[in-house]
């Protein structure tokens, strides 16, 4: 699993959440198809006419999840970027997902714009196996640090943590160690540690 791989599941789940945050500061979320995935490169489209539209072009920034038939999920946040060549691009768009030939016909199709993601943060979350997994990916030139829980050198190795974690994701190593890939990011552990030893990452 690498991030063109979660980038290729949006694409097959392809109904996915787009959401954005409108002029007054306030959440807006709807159903967005992912029309194509490039080269690490997620695109998609809406007209201008839609408050989407304008939101996207206003902050710039969106957060995208899916989740298949098989309980696992993607999240994606990063940047949306208007493509350069619009008539190209929403031609191709057209190509890939003739379905959207009956929805705008002829011309009318260019009253789509193109939106590209290409840089950013990508979270695989596998809930469909018994012991959850989870990946996290930064994809293109984004550079955020990567979310979740750590143990610092606080640790007294009193192995509370390690007793209550619903997952059994901590290692009673020396020091105590979290399995970032089973991790749920529940916060029980930063909550229950004595030693305030835990601690979080862009949470
Ligand atoms: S509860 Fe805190 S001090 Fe105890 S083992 Fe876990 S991290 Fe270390
Ligand atoms: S955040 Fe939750 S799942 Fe993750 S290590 Fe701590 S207790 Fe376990």
């Amino acid at each position: 699993m690498n991030a063109q791989d979660c980038l290729n599941m949006l694409r097959e789940i392809k109904d996915v959440a787009f959401a954005t945050v409108d002029a007054k500061g306030k959440p807006q979320v709807r159903m967005i198809d992912v029309m194509l995935v490039e080269e690490e490169k997620l695109y998609f489209c809406t007209a201008r006419g839609k408050a989407f539209y304008k939101e996207l072009v206003q902050s710039g920034n969106v957060a995208v999840t899916g989740m298949n038939q098989r309980y696992q999920m993607i999240r994606l946040s990063g940047p949306a970027r208007r493509v350069e060549d619009q008539k190209e691009k929403i031609d191709r768009i057209f190509e890939a997902n003739p379905s959207m030939i009956d929805v705008y016909p002829g011309e009318s199709r260019y009253i789509l714009e193109a939106f590209r993601i290409e840089n950013g943060e990508l979270e695989f979350f596998d809930l469909g196996q018994p012991h959850v997994y989870r990946k996290t990916f930064l994809f293109g030139e984004h550079k955020n640090t990567v979310k979740g829980y750590y143990i610092t050198d606080k640790c007294t190795g009193c192995g509370v943590c390690r007793d209550i974690c619903p997952q059994q994701s901590i290692l009673g190593n020396t020091p105590y160690e979290i399995v970032q890939e089973h991790c749920l990011h529940c916060g029980l552990c930063y909550e229950s540690c004595p030693a305030e030893a835990v601690a979080g990452r862009e949470l």
